[in-house]
């Protein structure tokens, strides 16, 4: 994959975990302001622990989205190194459909977690 394109990929995967922080941080300020309403202390009160496992779910996305801008950046640094496709693991290039669909990638699908 040529660098340009793998830059366009990265940046249009950058801005979209900041559209996903954007919504999830307005999602969990909603539930924030639902959790005071409820008094959602007692977890004996479903809707307490509706907005709890709400809270949790929007969390774990938060941090997914966080781990993806991190991923987004280690690689535009590769490509910046030009050590950019290959797998870290076995150093072969990663196959260019890998990189379409996952541009932060940095291991082949043989050597990913
Ligand atoms: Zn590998």
């Amino acid at each position: 994959m040529d660098a340009a394109r793998a830059r366009a990929l990265l940046a249009d995967a950058d801005a979209a975990a900041v559209r996903t922080l954007a919504d999830l941080g307005a999602e969990i300020a909603a539930i924030t302001v639902a959790r005071q309403d409820a008094n959602s202390d007692d977890e004996h009160d479903p809707e307490g622990a509706t907005i709890a496992y709400e809270r949790s779910q929007a969390d774990a996305l938060r941090r997914a989205a966080e781990e993806r801008r991190a991923a987004v950046a280690a690689a535009v640094a590769r490509l910046d190194e030009g050590r950019y496709g290959g797998c870290a693991r076995c150093g072969r290039p990663i196959p260019e459909g890998r990189l379409e669909a996952r541009p932060w990638a940095d291991t082949c699908v043989e050597h990913a977690r």
